[in-house]
Parts: C-alpha cells; sequence; structure tokens
C-alpha cells in the first residue's frame, strides 16, 4: 500500500514543504482488549432459545493455524441502487486437528446460513460471533474430522461508507450527473467487511470469483474474465480465472462504468489503465509507465511476473495513496492521472514512483509475504526502497534520487522520539496493525536498506534478493530469511550461474574480487547481526567523531530527542562507516560493532566528512574543532562535497543543535553559506530546518522576532528567488525547485514576486481560467489569488468544474492557504460531509489549515469537536489519522496548547483512540518545541541582531 502521507509529501513537493512542513507518522499501541466472557449472538437453522447462549469457542485474536484455507470461490452480487451486496463464499479448508468448531473472520457481515457441503452430505451449522475479535465461529454437532471439506457460508451487508472493504464511492460526470460506484480496500483487515474468510497474511489460497452485475457496468478483479453469463431479468455474471495462491489482504474487484486502455509489455503482460470515462484521456502517462516498470521488474528479478494482466484503476474515493491488489493496482485519480498540460513535474514524479511502488509489491509482498504484520516493512520498507532504485534506472530524467535523502531525514524526525518502535514490532489487534503503516515501515525501512545495499555492493544485494524471492516464492517470510539470503551470496548457486564470479566480483584465490569482496568472502559476516540492530531496536546512533592528528576517535550513542537517558544507554549498532577527507575523496570504510574504536589516517587532515552522500541511517557529531573546518570549507568552496553531503550537514548540525550538542549560533553560521548553494536538497533542506524557527514564533505571538527570522531566510535565498523565470525550463529538479522558491517568497510577500503573481492571476481570470499558466508556477499563482474573497470563489468555481486532478490539488491547496477564516471553516465543514468536496482529501486540508497562520487553531477546534466522526471514517490508527493528530500540532509551542491536547487526547476512551502512538507523538513533540524555544530564542535573537538583517 502506497501511504497518503507518502503521496502528498513526494507529489506535491512544493506544497509538503511549506504546508505540510515537519511531517510524519508514529505507530501507537492499543491494548487489547481483555477477554471477556462473551455471550454470543447465534444465527442458525435451529431456533435457539435465548438462555443456551453458548460461550465463543476461542479466545485469541489470531486464528487457530490447525485449519488452513486451500481454496475460495466467492460469488457477490453487489446492488447499486441499495447500496448493500449479497454473497456465497465456498472455502475448501484443510482440517489438521478434529475440531467441532471452525474460527475465521468476519465483521459487520449478517451470516445467512453456514452449510458443509461434504459428498453425501449438507449440515446446517450454528455461527457464533465475537466482534471483538472480528471472528465468528462455525460450530457443528458432530465432530470434524482431519482432512479437506468445503464450507459454504452465504452472507449479506450495506456497502461500506468508509474508505475500506466493499465501499461504495462515486463521482461526478462533466455534466454534472453523480454516478456511484463500489470497490475494494482489504489491507490490513477488511477483507473481513466483504467475505467470511481467513484473514492473515500467511493463510494463502487461491481464489476464484464471480461478480453479479448490471449490464451498464462493468467488473475488474485480480484475474482476467472468463466468461460472462445472462442472469434472468437481465443481469450478468462475470466469472474470473482462479488467482495465483495469495493473501487475502490482496483481493480485489471493482464495479463500475470506467474505460480503459491497453498496452502489452515486452514480456507479453496485458497492461490496462481505467478511470471514469471523462478523464480516460490522462491515462496515457500512467500506460507507458506501468509497460516499461513492469519489463524492468520482470528484467530485474529474473523471475516472471505470474498473471497474464495486469489492471491499474484510478479510484475517485481512496484513502491511502495506493494499493497493490494482485493483478488489480488501485489509485487516488491524482496518483495515476498526468494532464501533460496541466501536472507539474512534481506530480509526474510522484505518479511515476507510486507506480512503481506498487508494481515492486508485485513481488515484494504478493509473491513473499510477511508472516504477520509485526515485519510489514519487509513489504513496505522494500517498496519504497525500489521506487527509487527503479524510477532512477527506468526514468533517469527525473532526478529521483535527489529526494531520497529527504525520506531518511523525514523518517529520523519520528525515530529520534521515544515514543518510536523498532522496524519490526509486535502488533495484534486490528488498529495496532494500522499504524505499521508508517515513516518506520515504510521510510526508515528503505533507508536501512539502502544502507545495507551500500555495504554489500549493488551486485551483491541484487543477488540476495532474487535469491530471497526465488526461495519464498508464494510462501511467507520473517526478517532472518532475508538476512539468511544475503549473507554469503558469493557461496550460492545464483553466484555460480551469475555473473559475480564471472566478473570477478566473488574473487578467486587472494588477488582476485572487488573492494567489496571481502565482506562477502569473509565467514565473519553476519549480516543478520548487523541488521537486527538497525531493525529490532528503535532509534538510530549519533556517531561522535574527534580527529587528534592522524587518529580518529569514534563513539556512538543513541541519539534521542527529550531527557530520558535511560532510553539511550543499552543501545548498540553495528554502524557501516563511510569517510572522506580533505586529502582524498576514495570513500573509506569500517564497520563499527564496538561503543568506541579508534582509526588512524595516512596523514593529518583539514576535515573529514563522515556517512558519505549520508547513505548510512545515523547522524554524525563533529568535536574538537570539526564542526568548524567543515563550516568554513561549505563558504570557501561548497562544491568540494556533493549536495547530498551539504543536505547532510545541514540536517546534522540542526539536529544536534536540539539536543544540546551545538550551540544555535554555530549552526546559523553553517546556513550563511547557503546563499551561494543552488541545488535542489541542501536549499530544501536549509528551508526544512529555517521555516519551522518562525512557525514556534508565531505561535507565541512574537512578532518582531518572527519578522526578523523571516527577512533573514527570504536574505539568504534572495539572489536564487531572484534568478528564477516563470517559465516551465530546466530539469525537473530546477523546476521542483523554481515551485519551492517562488511559493516561498510569495507567502513571505517578496514584492517582485507578488507582482508577478498577481499579474498572472489577473490575466488568467480575465481568461476565464483558459490561458495556460506554466505548471511549475500554477500553486504560486493561484496562492497569490485565493487571497482576496473574490479570487478565492473564482477559484472554487474552478475547482468543483476541473476534470484534472493536477489542477484540482493545486487550486485545493490555494484555497486553504487562504487567509479568509470564514472559507477555511466552510471548506473544513464541506470536507466532512463529502458532497461538494472530498472527505477523501480531508487529512491533507486539515494540515495545509493548520500550517496557515490564520488557520491553526481552526484546524485544531475541528479535528477535537468532529473527533469521533473522524475516526470512524478514517478508521483508529490508520495512517489518515496519525497523520491528522500529528499534523494538526506538531508546530504547537506553548504550555498552554500542550494541556488543552493533553486534555482532550487525555479525555478519550481506549475505543476512540487515546492510547495511539499519534498522540504520545504530537505530545512529545509540543513539548520538545516548548523546550527548543525557550532554550534558544535568546541565541537566536542575539545571532539575528548582530547580523543586522543580512
Ligand atoms: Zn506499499
Amino acid at each position: 500500500m502506497r501511504n497518503l502521507v507518502d503521496q502528498v509529501q513526494t507529489e506535491r513537493t512544493a506544497v509538503n514543504l511549506f504546508f505540510l512542513n515537519m511531517l510524519g507518522l508514529r505507530l501507537c499501541l492499543i491494548l487489547c482488549c481483555p477477554l471477556i466472557p462473551v455471550a454470543c449472538r447465534v444465527h442458525s437453522a435451529k431456533e435457539e432459545p435465548l438462555a443456551s447462549k453458548p460461550p465463543f469457542p476461542w479466545n485469541k485474536m489470531r486464528l487457530p493455524e490447525t485449519v488452513k484455507p486451500l481454496h475460495y470461490d466467492l460469488f457477490i452480487h453487489p446492488n447499486l441502487t441499495y447500496l448493500n451486496f449479497t454473497g456465497i463464499v465456498q472455502i475448501q479448508i484443510d482440517v489438521q486437528e478434529e475440531t467441532r468448531a471452525i474460527i475465521l473472520h468476519s465483521k459487520d457481515l449478517h451470516i445467512i446460513r453456514a452449510t458443509f457441503l461434504s459428498p453425501g452430505h449438507q449440515r446446517n451449522l450454528n455461527v457464533l460471533d465475537f466482534p471483538a475479535f472480528e471472528q465468528i465461529a462455525v460450530v457443528s454437532d458432530d465432530l470434524i474430522s482431519r482432512g479437506v471439506h468445503v464450507l459454504s457460508i452465504e452472507f449479506s451487508a450495506n456497502l461500506s461508507e468508509s474508505f475500506h472493504g466493499f465501499y461504495k464511492g462515486s463521482y461526478k460526470t462533466k455534466d454534472g450527473e453523480t454516478r456511484v460506484m463500489a470497490s475494494t480496500q482489504f489491507e490490513p483487515t477488511h477483507a473481513r467487511q466483504a467475505f467470511p474468510c481467513f484473514d492473515e497474511p500467511a493463510f494463502k489460497a487461491n481464489f476464484t470469483i464471480c461478480v453479479r452485475r448490471e449490464p451498464r457496468h462493468i467488473v475488474v478483479s485480480n484475474m482476467p474474465k472468463l466468461k460472462t453469463v445472462e442472469q434472468p431479468r437481465g443481469l450478468l455474471d462475470d466469472y474470473f480465472d482462479t488467482s495465483v495462491k495469495m493473501s487475502t489482504y490482496l483481493v480485489a474487484y471493482i464495479v463500475c462504468d470506467f474505460l480503459s486502455i491497453r498496452k502489452t509489455t515486452q514480456h507479453g503482460v496485458e497492461i490496462s489503465v481505467y478511470a471514469v470515462p471523462d478523464k480516460i484521456g490522462q491515462a496515457e502517462y500512467a500506460l507507458d509507465t506501468a509497460v516499461k516498470l513492469l519489463d524492468f521488474y520482470d528484467d530485474y528479478f529474473n523471475i516472471p511476473y505470474p498473471l497474464p494482466k495486469q489492471d491499474l484503476a484510478a479510484i475517485p474515493d481512496f484513502q491511502s495513496g495506493a494499493m497493490e491488489n494482485w493483478g488489480l493496482t488501485t489509485y487516488r485519480e491524482s496518483g495515476l492521472l498526468f494532464d501533460p498540460e496541466k501536472s507539474s513535474p512534481s506530480d509526474k514524479m510522484g505518479i511515476t514512483k507510486v507506480i512503481a511502488h506498487e508494481l515492486a509489491h508485485q513481488w515484494f509482498g504478493n509473491l513473499v509475504t510477511m508472516q504477520w504484520w509485526n515485519d510489514l516493512w519487509l513489504n513496505e520498507g522494500f517498496a519504497k526502497f525500489m521506487e527509487f532504485m527503479s524510477v532512477d534506472i527506468t526514468h533517469p530524467e527525473l532526478q529521483v534520487n535527489d529526494n531520497f535523502l529527504g525520506k531518511c531525514f523525514q523518517a529520523m524526525e519520528v525515530d529520534a522520539l521515544s515514543s518510536s518502535h523498532p522496524i519490526s514490532t509486535p502488533v495484534e489487534n486490528p488498529a495496532e496493525i494500522r499504524e505499521m503503516f508508517d515513516d518506520v515501515s515504510y521510510r526508515k525501512g528503505a533507508c536501512v536498506l539502502n544502507m545495507l545495499r551500500d555495504f554489500l555492493t549493488p551486485e551483491g544485494f541484487k543477488i540476495g534478493i532474487i535469491r530471497y524471492l526465488r526461495q519464498h516464492s508464494y510462501q511467507n517470510t520473517v526478517n532472518a530469511h532475508l538476512w539468511e539470503s544475503l549473507s554469503s551470496v558469493c557461496h550460492s548457486d545464483d553466484a555460480d550461474q551469475g555473473r559475480m564470479k564471472l566478473d570477478g566480483f566473488c574473487g578467486g584465490g587472494k588477488n582476485g574480487g572487488t573492494e567489496h569482496s571481502k565482506w562477502f568472502m569473509q565467514d565473519e559476516l553476519d549480516v543478520k547481526a548487523i541488521m537486527d540492530t538497525w531493525t529490532l531496536q528503535e532509534g538510530f546512533p549519533m556517531i561522535t567523531v574527534e580527529v587528534k592528528g592522524r587518529e580518529v576517535r569514534l563513539s556512538q550513542q543513541r541519539y534521542l530527542k527529550g531527557e530520558d537517558p535511560d532510553k539511550m544507554s543499552s543501545f548498540l549498532w553495528q554502524v557501516p562507516l563511510t569517510h572522506i577527507t580533505s586529502h582524498s575523496s576514495t570513500v573509506q570504510r569500517f564497520l563499527l560493532k564496538t561503543k568506541r574504536d579508534v582509526l588512524y589516517l595516512p596523514e593529518e587532515v583539514e576535515w573529514i566528512k563522515f556517512n558519505v552522500d549520508m547513505r548510512g541511517y545515523y547522524i554524525v557529531h563533529y568535536e574538537a574543532g570539526g564542526w568548524d573546518a567543515l563550516i568554513r570549507l561549505l563558504q570557501r568552496n561548497h562544491t568540494a562535497l556533493s549536495s547530498n553531503d551539504r543536505a547532510s550537514l545541514i540536517n546534522n548540525i540542526f539536529q544536534l543543535v536540539s539536543i544540546g550538542k551545538v550551540p544555535l549560533d554555530k549552526a546559523l553560521e553553517l546556513t550563511l553559506y547557503l546563499s551561494q548553494e543552488q541545488e535542489v536538497m541542501p536549499v530544501t533542506q536549509g528551508f526544512s530546518e529555517l521555516v519551522p524557527l518562525y512557525k514556534l514564533m508565531e505561535k507565541r505571538d512574537m512578532e518582531q522576532l518572527e519578522n526578523t527570522m523571516k527577512g533573514y531566510i527570504l536574505n539568504l535565498f534572495r539572489g536564487l528567488i531572484d534568478r528564477q523565470d516563470w517559465s516551465d525550463e530546466g530539469t525537473v529538479s530546477q523546476r521542483i525547485l523554481r515551485n519551492y522558491l517562488l511559493l516561498f517568497a510569495c507567502i513571505r510577500r517578496h514584492p517582485p514576486v507578488v507582482t508577478k503573481a498577481q499579474q498572472l492571476f489577473q490575466q488568467w481570470t480575465e481568461s476565464n481560467g483558459t490561458m495556460r499558466l506554466p505548471s511549475d508556477v500554477t500553486l504560486v499563482v493561484y496562492t497569490e489569488g485565493a487571497r482576496s474573497e473574490s479570487g478565492w470563489d473564482f477559484l472554487l468555481q474552478k475547482y468543483l468544474l476541473s476534470m484534472s486532478p493536477s489542477e484540482r490539488s493545486n487550486i485545493k491547496a490555494a484555497l486553504a492557504y487562504s487567509p479568509v477564516v470564514d472559507k477555511l471553516q466552510w471548506m473544513l465543514e464541506k470536507s466532512l460531509e463529502g458532497e461538494v468536496l472530498k472527505t477523501q482529501d480531508l487529512t491533507s486540508l486539515l494540515v495545509t489549515v493548520s500550517r496557515n497562520p490564520k488557520g491553526f487553531k481552526l484546524a485544531w477546534n475541528f479535528t477535537r469537536a468532529h473527533w469521533y466522526k473522524l475516526v470512524s471514517k478514517f478508521d483508529l490508527g490508520s495512517s489518515a489519522i496519525s497523520r491528522m493528530v500529528v499534523g494538526v500540532t506538531d508546530q504547537y509551542s506553548t504550555q498552554e496548547m500542550l494541556e488543552e491536547v493533553r486534555k482532550f487526547f487525555g479525555s478519550l476512551p481506549t475505543e476512540a483512540g487515546s492510547e495511539l502512538r499519534s498522540i504520545q507523538r504530537a505530545l512529545e513533540t509540543i513539548e520538545e518545541n516548548i523546550r527548543w524555544t525557550d532554550r534558544n530564542l535568546p541565541l537566536l535573537k542575539t545571532w539575528l541582531d548582530s547580523r543586522h538583517g543580512i
């Protein structure tokens, strides 16, 4: 699945960095309900007296392992007029121990009848349910013998009003007609809301699906359609081919009136893109991209994509970013549809990456699946990592690696708090499972894989992961399986057959091999021991470097914000260190396994930079003048270091300010070099560190200092801003930077930019919105226009009529940043209603409003007032809810606000989320903001005064 946070933060870069700044997610822990005596409801063909309610025969949240599903025959009949559905599922099960009860999942389904279809007899069975665990028990009077049986269950339900299970969606045509559709979203635990099933990832089975429809609709599902059979009253039954063996969360079917376009890959897989009829003209880019990427993965993994087709569908109502259902990936419309006239390079980057992510899942996740949700990162960390790796090769013009580093910084933001958790974390109930879809599983997962790839070399890493996929196809895995596949790759059969032996990578004798092959040849290379330190403990290390002559003293300790020393002492990582020096740009490597160690340089150096290109997931503190030497280097000749290295220095020094290791004025001295900077990563990182400083003051009514700080940032980048032209020229990174800089300058009322934006907005309104604006500056022009009531109203009219998801996203971001408070309130209310504005966009809207200086109180009051409705719509523990909690509160910096937030969340009962990890994170972040502001404001004021506005 692609997280919505990812979707928004990655794809709408400019919006992200200003409006949605400083976000991330945090997992929560919800205590599971203790098992209480259960009064079960009885559904039975027989009449049972009320007094004889038997107890539920199972008391664990996980299903028994003694009954395994082999095959599901699923028939579904949705009614899009009455918004409900009926169904029959026949499950072939392998009973491995005699029992009287089969336990499986079912939620919010009305069970009509359950029977065994065993040869010779058909037995009606009692059905008990236990809603707290979302389970039913099918109970027989006789013992159910060992062996294979077929269990048939008839059921009915309403289409879900939320965004998961089998849920209702709708969209408006160009002519204003509303059309209804139904689609599925099952990951992680919602297949049980669509049909009774064994809804855990390790219960893989084959699925044969049949869906009844009206002639005006079509149905798409995981597999190709085999035939359509006409039924009485004009209805049609679509029969789909039997799937490969897969987990329940990957099942999908959509009933709609979409159109599609299609192409075939070089490997013979038919790819189709589906969208609502008015938008099918925007599907071409996604189709070409999917063809290219599926061919890439087919070749890279050297394991053929096993299905004959892959459909990509743009769904008008969709909560997360996208979903990897096998053979039928589903997306937000803005994640799939590209309008060459109106979409920006950020949109193109986002669409390409999200397709790369979902197609990578067809191997990582679908073919090989984590055993249980505690290792979700094996799916999501890999898919996120592969987004960058594959797009870098298939679409080099997108310069996708220019924003990989940002993902690691964002992961560290979350991972630096004591409310973080290890990548691999025990979870049991559905809310805990949903909370696993966070920055730690996705971004930290991807960053530690990137570190491992750098350590093992791309060749060694590739052989290892192919081995992992081959060995565990159609099965389930835990962390250890991956480490095993990545160890001793030179001794594997794959290496014998592959080019690693041939090109000398694995060496032969003392002189053979490459620089890295020693890792693979050594018996002591223990990938598991290294990686356990990164996946089984939370947080990350700070490496302290002290150079004395030729001696480099190294030490490690956990980097942790806050004041809890108990949470630091026992942590130890195996850190793949890299460094370059003023004397050598050749990367030197060293695996730090202990708390302290010493390296010897061949000669004395002026400066040393550790964590080259920040490929490692750690930060570095330079003592004994080490920072001063690097600051001097940046000011004298910043291009002596790569742009990633520069960005990492900016990030690291501000991280060190937060824990009092470096004084703020030293970090500010480092930022002075930014007046010469032109590369996207260091510039955006500079903004990411400096903008939150005035955001904290904004919440404390410190207008004078706030304005001085804003002036400092504007002056720092003034040269670069004034050099931007208002066009779509340049590389993708340059264009993203243009969007970013002009938006900042406009919001900060930089006169030349404001005047130009006002002129363009006026021309655009005079043309009634028909004039084409350069896509790189569209958001800037709209944001300026939305400052006035009349401009805002004009933009809203264009929004309501637009058929371009890219244009709609831009207009919506601009509307939500307007200073007209009544308009903001109106948007929030309409989004919650879901008629004029879509509820799927409420999360990003709320966070944008909270970034608006006129809106942050409104956003909090709205969240508080509608909490129960939000939770019922988006589901407890979902990334949407986490994002609201953290996004709305994470720039608060006063004790009063802390108390207000604490009091509200503290008053909630457990079932309404009081123990969500995101709430712990929100509180910790506000405490940290208060501490930071109290400690650093006097120093900041003195420093800014001494610069006299420079
Ligand atoms: Zn995913």
